[in-house]
Order: structure tokens, then sequence, then C-alpha cells
């Protein structure tokens, strides 16, 4: 990890200076969020070589369990030669995914809660929907990393038996749609899930678990705030930042478009061991959430899936970092610390 003041110094070089980073292969104009998904790195040499650093440390086997794939808007954000990255080492591959027992292939139970393909009940009053089984990046301890996610159907007509199942429960007033993302789904198909659901007239809430945003912030553009804020139902934004330097100013801009458009805005992150495992790293995340008017949410300890479990941090640590975050911030800035047990009625306080 980076000393504070450090940190503070890269900080500040990122904010003001953030043209001097690594360069995006696009000019002035941009992509569109589209581009960016077909543009984006797909492998750790390629990862490497963009950020300066030795092409030995990616891992060939590690990439062929689950591949790399980072968007340029996020890797542009990464500090060049720094192997200790808090952005890259939620990206690159490496050897210390291989070869490993530890950890399970559904560590949340995914496979036992499932209502209609691709939708999962687990909680009272709520279902969630595996929109698609897309990404905008792949996150390394993504406790999603081996579920069937082709198995789950998208698009208006794979959706309609998850519509007709919530339809039937009139004690689902909340609906969340997951993934994957699913923002990697095109707006008019969503434009159409959420009419859909809007139909169903128990629903008061919908919920996107996303992290477009932050990965390609692009993606919030006018077709997808048309939907946001005309949906009859209260629409909650639930956003995926691990660490202070994945905001930039696109990524503050797009919050300002989701906020605008009447979305609740909150923040879960995953306490990963290197990356944001200090209060130091976790009041900085939290200030710069407030700040911009996103509430820190949940604090995940890591599930235990197969080929992460390096990243795990010990329940003391975790607790140790949440005490001082209580000392430092305002109460709303403080994130709930919980663990997802298989079978348990909600999400487990640690
Ligand atoms: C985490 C999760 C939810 C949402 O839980 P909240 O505590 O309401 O955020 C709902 N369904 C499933 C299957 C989940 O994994
Ligand atoms: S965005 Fe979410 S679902 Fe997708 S790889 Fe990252 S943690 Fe997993």
């Amino acid at each position: 990890m980076l000393e504070p003041r450090e940190r503070k110094n890269l900080m500040s070089q990122i904010l003001t200076s953030q043209a001097a980073a690594v360069e995006a292969p696009f000019g002035k104009v941009g992509p569109t969020w589209q581009e960016s998904l077909k543009l984006a790195v797909r492998s750790g040499r390629e990862l490497l070589k963009a950020v300066d650093l030795p092409l030995e440390l990616s891992n060939a086997d590690a990439e062929a369990d689950f591949p790399v794939f980072a968007p340029w808007e996020y890797i542009r954000r990464m500090h060049p030669s720094r192997a200790d990255d808090p952005l890259l080492l939620q990206v690159l591959g490496t050897h210390h995914e291989v070869g490993s027992t530890d950890g399970q292939l559904d560590p949340v139970g995914d496979s036992q809660v499932q209502w209609t393909p691709g939708l999962l009940k687990k909680y009272a009053r709520r279902a969630l929907l595996i929109t698609s089984g897309a990404c905008a990046v792949h996150c390394r301890y993504c406790f999603r990393r081996h579920f069937p996610y082709n198995e789950s159907p998208t698009g208006p007509s794979g959706w309609q038996p998850a519509l007709d199942a919530i339809a039937s429960d009139a004690s689902i007033d909340e609906v969340i749609l997951s993934g994957g993302d699913p923002l990697s789904v095109r707006d008019s198909s969503l434009q159409w899930l959420i009419h859909a659901i809007d139909g169903i007239p128990h629903v008061r809430r919908i919920r996107v678990h996303t992290r477009f945003p932050v990965m390609i912030p692009q993606r919030v553009c006018e077709p997808l705030l048309a939907w946001v804020s005309g949906s009859r139902c209260a629409m909650v934004f639930v956003l995926h930042f691990n660490h202070a330097f994945e905001m930039d100013e696109d990524v503050v801009a797009a919050i300002s478009k989701l906020r605008s458009a009447g979305a609740t805005l909150l923040n879960q992150s995953v306490l990963l061991k290197g990356i944001n495992d200090s209060v130091d790293a976790q009041r900085e995340l939290c200030q710069r959430l407030i700040n911009v008017q996103v509430i820190p949410y949940y604090l995940h300890q890591l599930d235990r899936v197969r080929g992460a479990t390096h990243f795990e941090v010990s329940d003391k640590l975790a607790r140790k970092i949440i005490g001082g975050l209580r000392k430092e911030l305002p109460g709303y800035g403080v994130p709930q610390l919980v663990r997802e047990i298989a079978g348990e009625p909600s999400k487990s306080p640690v």
C-alpha cells in the first residue's frame, strides 16, 4: 500500500494531469460505450504494456480460467509503473489465482435459489434478475466468476418467465437488476424491461447493480437517463467503487446525471487485501463518495470464490477498519460491513 502522503500526491496528480497518465487509443471526442467495450484490453500483457510494467507479471493460466477484460477509461486512471496500483490489481490475472483448491465455485449458493432461469429469490420481498452475463470489466475477485451466466436468458423474450413469476407474487416490492452488469444491455431493451416492471403494480422500487458508471462513464447517456427518469418506480443505483482513485471527473459527471434523473445513489465495495484494506484507503473512498452524494451502503467481506482467496482480509482487520472509519466520518459515511452466508435470510453483519 502507498503511504498516505504519497497517496495524496498521487491523487492530486491524477486529478490535475490525467492526460499525462496512460494515453488511450482514441482522440478528443471519445468512443461510445459500445465502442469502449470493443476497444477494451483483453490480455494481461497488453494491460502491462499500457502501464509500463514487465509483461512477466501476467499469468496465462489465470487468464485461461477467467479472461482479462478492462476498458481504457479505467486503465487511464492507473498510475504507470506501479505494480501495486490498486486499480491494476483488481483486473490483472496473476499466479496467485492458479493451482489453489481453496474456495468454492458458487460461494453464495446462487444456484440453490433460482426461481426461474436467471431470476434469484434469496431474500424477502426482493427478486434479483441476472439481466445480462456481460460486464464492463472482469474483476478478479468476482464471486460470480464461475457462475453459468450463459444459461441466463437475456432480452425481452428471455425475461418474460421472470416477469410472470414476479407478477404472480404480490410480496415482491423490489426488483434488482444485476448480472453480470445490467447496463451491458442496450437501452431499448432496458426501456422495455422497465416498462414491463412498471406494469406490475406491487413492485415499487427498481434497483440497478452496476459498475458501468465507474468503468465506462459515458454509459450514462441520454437514452439511459430517459428510462431512469421515466419509471413509475423509485430508482436506486448501487454503484461499485473499491478505491478513491477510481473516481475521476468523467465519473463524477456521470454520477450527477444519474442523480439529476432522480435516482438514489449507493455504493458497495469489496474489502480487498493490498487494494483497499486500510482505514486511510476506506476513509478517502467514503469521503469522496459522500462529497458527490453517493452513500456508502455495504463493505463486503470477500466471497470465497475459487481463485480469489488471496484477496481475503481477516475479520479482525475488517472490524478495525470500520472502527477507524466511525471515528473519522459522519454516521452516513460508514458502510455496513457484511458477509454473505448461503442460506441466511439477509447479508450477515460481521
Ligand atoms: C445481495 C442480494 C440481494 C439484495 O440484498 P440487500 O441486502 O437488499 O442489498 C437480493 N437478492 C440477492 C440474490 C442478493 O444476492
Ligand atoms: S462488475 Fe460485478 S459481476 Fe462483473 S466482474 Fe466485476 S464484480 Fe463481477
